[in-house]
């Protein structure tokens, strides 16, 4: 490179660093913006994640991307990223807004992982709100005796007892639980008290910052229609909450937990017997494979009664358990006879019960894909 092409080179270089400069500022001043929002947004009982405003605001990037010659793909990443830190400074700048709601709420097992996100989440948002925990209950009858709210967040395992604990609780006070089961609580919940009962089961784990986005499914028991305070609080925070019924969300959750959780922990059991050297397994991967692996390993670091309980407590644990074994062994014939047809059968059985979801995946996870691809070093 000669001195002029080198001084051009450092020109525009100069001029890249320039404009990244100017993108942090902007973003700083965005963010300062929706703090502003959290604020006002908190002032005016206004949820915290509005999904028809998110919507139109990347449609139409989107559109000026286009038609100033960049990638829609690009600017929607960008604004999804910048987005997400500004419900972060949203919901930060919406609990320093001094605000006090008459409402006495008792979490029990609030000192718990779950429980404690949901005593910060209602002392931020103005609550009266106290703890119950093992060893507490005597000196806990006073603020059960006032509690407008009950929420029941103990291990599964001790759910049936604590909720009988709570009989005699006001007649106007709503009794609530955040089990990853339904059914019997929510019967336990309707046989012990007299008032507004609805069972609540957050599909996320205490590590979130925000409710933004997060699925709350709500099975509502008595006295609870979906303007219920208590459902709009959850709304106000920003997250979706999907009124279902106890005995379907039971039934959902043998797949959508049980068989996922049971056939992970089968996964990584079956790779410690198997025993590979994990670092030459991951040298050898493909990102999605390191995905995968990672959504198998990330279970482990946590914690095992939580999953187990989930496994044992369904009531469909074992049948669906098994049903999954026979069709695994469905497939290992059809490898042992070489039936490759029939392989290719099942294949295509299943993509036509994909149907368009089938498609609309594929382009969701490479989009994920190539973010995880970005963010690995
Ligand atoms: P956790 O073990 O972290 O907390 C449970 C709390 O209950 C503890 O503080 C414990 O001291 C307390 N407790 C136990 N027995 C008690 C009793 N007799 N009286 C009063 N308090 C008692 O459990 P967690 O992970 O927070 O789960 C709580 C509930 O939330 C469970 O029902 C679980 O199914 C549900 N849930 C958890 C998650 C999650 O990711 N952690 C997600 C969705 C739903």
């Amino acid at each position: 490179m000669n001195s002029e092409q080198q001084a051009k080179f450092n020109e525009v270089r100069d001029g890249i660093d320039e404009v990244d400069r100017e993108l942090v500022e902007l973003i700083a001043r965005r963010l300062d913006l929706t703090g502003e929002v959290g604020k006002l947004k908190a002032g005016l009982q206004l949820p915290l994640y509005d999904p028809q405003r998110e919507t139109e605001l990347i449609n139409d990037k989107r559109q000026l991307a286009e038609k100033r010659g960049v990638s829609p793909e690009l600017i929607e990443d960008l604004l999804r990223r910048v987005m997400r830190e500004s419900y972060i400074n949203q919901s930060k700048s919406r609990a320093k807004v001094e605000t006090v709601i008459d409402k006495n709420i008792v979490v029990v097992g609030g000192r718990g992982k779950l429980g404690s996100l949901f005593v910060k989440l209602f002392k931020e948002s103005g609550y009266n709100v106290s703890v119950l925990e093992t060893g507490e209950w005597d000196d806990g009858q006073k603020s059960l005796q006032e509690a407008s709210l009950v929420l029941v967040s103990v291990p599964i395992k001790v759910t049936d007892e604590v909720i009988k604990q709570l009989s005699g609780l006001p007649d106007d006070c709503v009794l609530a639980d955040l089990t990853s089961i339904k059914l019997r609580p929510l019967k336990l919940m309707l046989e012990v008290h007299k008032g507004p009962v609805i069972g609540l089961h957050p599909m996320f784990g205490p590590g979130i910052n925000h409710l933004a986005k997060q699925n709350i499914v709500a099975c509502s028991g008595r006295r609870i229609e979906s303007d219920h305070w208590l459902l709009e609080q959850l709304r106000l925070w920003g997250a979706n909450v999907t009124m279902i019924d106890a005995k379907q969300h039971d039934e959902l959750m043998g797949i959508v937990q049980v068989l996922r959780h049971f056939s992970t922990i089968a996964y990584g059991y079956h790779l410690k017997a198997e025993d590979p050297e994990l670092q030459s397994v991951l040298s050898v991967s493909s990102p999605i494979y390191r995905l995968e692996l990672a959504m198998v390993g990330r279970l482990f670091a946590q914690d095992s009664g939580l999953y187990s309980d989930i496994i044992f407590s369904n009531p469909d644990n074992i049948p669906m358990i098994k049903r999954f074994i026979q069709r695994l062994n469905e497939l290992l014939v059809m490898l042992e006879n070489k039936d490759i047809d029939g392989f290719k059968a099942a294949f295509a059985e299943v993509t036509s019960w994909f149907g368009s979801s089938a498609d609309l995946f594929l382009q969701e996870s490479n989009r994920m894909l190539s973010r995880a691809q970005e963010s690995s070093r």
